[in-house]
């Protein structure tokens, strides 16, 4: 049986939406504690180069993440690496189980578990990720400047991508498994009217090929589903852009959801369904999904943490 620790804020996710929060809270003096999960620093520690974090051209992900929770600490945030496995928002003080076997009591609880891009799970894809494979089209179109690219997908997100890498590459060709998107019909109107842009119906992705040295993808290929014939497209990167999903299995019965999973926040604040609970970053966000928005609720959600704390500094419920 492990100890119990109350905190006035529990911040659960160490990606820049945590961090932020975590700078916030603990600059008001709210003492919070923050635990990171089973990936501290959260998604951009799988990515290399970042350059659209303001104050930096180039930014190593890592490194970025690595300087956000020095800030963090630095400021009096507790940062503990946990992994918080169940979540009682029943009543307050709400209670979270961890793995460590410590239960963390908390007067507000902050969420900032990100979500995480769908992959293919093929283990080619897997090897050329970061080396021509990403699920960025915002942070790594950049690196394809005239270059020929391959987008797969048939949602929002592959329409969307697709469009906005043709402002760098030579050609996108957009690979759909069906023979129709399920984009928005501006979107697909937009898109079929690039002359930049191929669109490959009734085809999925089998293998991403390319060269070892230096590791870098030289083609797709592709099966066609009716007939099973099976043809190379050449390209110099593969953007996969099959969803994202939201890491919100802990509170999936007891908030509100929207737009598959993800956490539903009124508009303008980052207040979930259940006072005292509020949602940051990824988590929240099926439309932006950049650092820096996640950052920016990330200071929101603390704002708004301080606020509620103290609007029921005397409620009976709350802890000390
Ligand atoms: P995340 O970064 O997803 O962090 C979530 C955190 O929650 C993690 O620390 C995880 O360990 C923790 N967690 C999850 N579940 C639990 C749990 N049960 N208990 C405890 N902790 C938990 N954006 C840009 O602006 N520029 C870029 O160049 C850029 N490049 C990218 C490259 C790649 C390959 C990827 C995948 C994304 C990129 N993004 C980029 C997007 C950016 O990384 C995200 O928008 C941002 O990281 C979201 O931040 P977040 O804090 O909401 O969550
Ligand atoms: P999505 O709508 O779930 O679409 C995913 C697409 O990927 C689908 O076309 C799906 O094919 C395909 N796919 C899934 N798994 C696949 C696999 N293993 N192999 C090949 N193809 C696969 O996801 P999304 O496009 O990321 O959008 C998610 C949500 O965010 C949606 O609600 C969307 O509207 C929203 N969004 C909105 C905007 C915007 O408003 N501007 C932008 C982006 C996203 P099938 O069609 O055959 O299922």
């Amino acid at each position: 049986m492990g100890e119990t620790r109350h905190t006035r804020v529990l911040i659960i996710g160490s990606g820049p939406a945590g961090y932020t929060a975590a700078v916030y809270c603990a600059r008001a003096m709210l003492e919070p504690i923050l635990v990171q999960g089973l990936q501290p620093g959260g998604q951009l520690t799988i990515t290399t180069e970042v350059e659209n974090w303001p104050g930096d051209t180039h930014v190593q992900g890592p490194d970025l993440m690595i300087r956000m929770e020095k800030h963090a600490r630095a400021v009096g945030a507790e940062i503990i690496t946990d992994y918080i496995n169940s979540l009682d928002l029943s009543a307050r003080p709400f209670s979270a189980q961890s793995d460590s076997g410590t239960v963390y009591t908390a007067d507000t609880v902050i969420l900032a578990t990100g979500a995480q891009a769908k992959w293919l799970g093929l283990p080619s894809e897997e090897k050329f990720k970061g080396f021509g494979v990403s699920a960025c089209a915002t942070c790594d179109g950049f690196f394809y400047r005239g270059k020929e690219i391959v987008v797969i997908g048939g949602g929002n997100t592959a329409v969307e991508e697709a469009l906005f890498l043709t402002s760098f590459a030579s050609k996108v060709t957009v690979i759909h498994r069906r023979d129709s998107f399920r984009a928005e019909k501006i979107m697909q109107d937009r898109l079929f009217k690039n002359p930049k842009v191929q669109v490959i119906w009734n085809h999925t992705v089998n293998e991403v090929l390319g060269d070892e040295i230096p590791l870098g993808v030289t083609a797709v290929r592709t099966q066609n589903v009716l007939t099973g014939k099976i043809t190379d497209i050449p390209c110099a990167g593969l953007f996969v852009a099959i969803g994202h999903s939201p890491a919100s299995a802990l509170v999936k019965d007891q908030l509100k959801l929207h737009n598959g999973g993800y956490v539903k926040v009124e508009a303008g604040s980052t207040r979930t369904s259940i006072p005292g609970v509020f949602a940051a970053g990824d988590l929240t966000d099926h439309i932006y999904r950049q650092a820096v928005t996640s950052a920016g609720m990330g200071c929101m959600a603390a704002l708004d943490a301080e606020k509620f704390l103290a609007g029921h500094t005397n409620h009976p419920t709350l802890q000390r």
